[in-house]
């Protein structure tokens, strides 16, 4: 059975977050046509049980292209970051900067649909849920990428299919590095929540003996956990009643916040550095195709937010460059770079319990306690600002 042929200008193979953004960026910056293909259903891809820390710079980009994250998601306005055991903590707060917040909370599910509910609105761009996209060829100066029932012509093609490694054929791995950790990801409820310096709008990252526990403020009374461990400590968690997890999760947090009550069902993921090119070089790799990173310091879509609004840049020039896909990653690699080195870097600083790492940690907390400037230098960097 032969199948049929569409040529197109921009083709972009996953509409996870990432590719959603690229397509609903292109469409109001260029008059490029579009096509974003998905092997799920919209369901499916719409479907994620993750909140993510959204910078205000990618919050920034996301109310020009018409998505609200004040009403999609909950804003941080202050940042805790504490040690377990030791002194070292400090407080980055959005009135030290005049910003209304420093990020937004919003789940990735939300946001997801809320970026494919916006594409609905331009007609250049076209999105095939449920084609997987199992083939590629570059002839006459175009790429050829098909799915069982379609084929595309397309002069730009973008990757930005995750990182489910399903397309060795496309892409290769550069870097692999196994933290060993996985997140246990659940919404948590408390009750009292706390004083009222933490109340509500307060995101907390507390170093514990097992890795990091991040909570995001949502509802009110409810904050998404993000817990790392290892694997077999992820299991047993998972495995746990309710109850037992709120105790655990009280003696890894403490008790600034209130007294946790009640989890949801906790799922984990699996948490590793993971660096992928692709196996042509006029091909773009994008978002979590291109690189994971440990959630840590939340710079994951982030970083994919800076590498998309670059991109529409290029892509929007007149005259844009021949070797588009050279020159978009020689432009993304210092931050790239310094993104993923940050991250690594952090990780390893926080979990080590020897002397020579828990001292420059905590004198370094207490150093941003102390000074505005430091801190008001970190927290711009937190907002995404580079
Ligand atoms: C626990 C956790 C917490 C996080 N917290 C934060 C945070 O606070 N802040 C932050 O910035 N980042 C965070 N991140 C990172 C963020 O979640 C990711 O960077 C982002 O979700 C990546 O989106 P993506 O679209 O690249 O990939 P995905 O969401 O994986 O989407 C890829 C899509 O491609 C589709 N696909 C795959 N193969 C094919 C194919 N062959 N053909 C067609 N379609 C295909 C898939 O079905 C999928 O829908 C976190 C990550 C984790 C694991």
């Amino acid at each position: 059975m032969s199948i049929s042929s569409i040529n197109t200008d921009v083709c972009i193979v996953g509409g996870g977050s990432v590719g959603a953004l690229l397509a609903l960026h292109l469409a109001h910056t260029t008059n490029l046509s579009v096509h974003l293909i998905e092997q799920q259903s919209y369901d499916d891809v719409c479907a994620d049980p993750r909140h993510i820390a959204l910078a205000a710079s990618t919050v920034d980009t996301m109310s020009q292209l018409g998505i609200d994250c004040a009403t999609l998601g909950y804003p941080i306005k202050q940042i805790h970051v504490s040690d377990t055991g030791y002194l070292g903590q400090c407080r980055l707060q959005a009135s030290e900067l005049n910003v209304p917040a420093l990020g937004y909370v919003v789940s990735l599910s939300a946001l997801t649909r809320q970026l494919h509910i916006q594409l609905g609105d331009h007609p250049q761009v076209i999105v095939h849920y449920q084609n997987r996209i199992a083939s590629h060829e570059y002839a006459n100066e175009h790429h050829h990428i098909a799915s069982d029932t379609q084929q595309w012509v397309c002069q730009y093609c973008v990757v930005a299919a995750g990182n489910s490694q399903t397309m060795p054929w496309l892409l290769e791995t550069e870097t692999q590095k196994d933290y060993g950790q996985y997140g246990v990801v659940a919404n948590i409820k408390v009750a009292g929540n706390g004083p009222q310096r933490y109340r509500h709008t307060t995101a907390f990252e507390r170093f514990t003996n097992t890795g990091p526990l991040a909570m995001l403020p949502i509802e009110d009374d409810t904050y998404n956990m993000l817990w790392s461990m290892t694997q077999d400590q992820a299991k047993a968690f998972l495995a746990h009643s309710s109850a037992t997890q709120c105790r655990l999760v009280q003696e890894g947090f403490g008790t600034r916040l209130g007294r946790f009550t009640q989890m949801d069902s906790p799922v984990m993921f699996p948490l590793r550095l993971t660096q992928q090119q692709s196996r042509h070089q006029g091909i773009i790799v994008l978002g979590n195709a291109s690189q994971t990173l440990h959630p840590i310091a939340g710079q994951g879509f982030n970083l994919a937010h800076r590498d998309v609004v670059a991109l529409v840049r290029l892509l929007a020039d007149k005259h844009p460059p021949l070797d588009i896909a050279e020159t978009y990653r020689k432009a993304r690699a210092r931050d790239r770079q310094s993104t993923i080195q940050a991250t690594d870097w952090l990780l390893h600083s926080f979990s080590h319990e020897l002397l020579p790492f828990v001292l420059p940690r905590n004198l370094g907390l207490l150093a941003m306690q102390k000074s505005r400037w430091l801190r008001q230098w970190f927290a711009r960097l937190a907002m995404g600002y580079r």
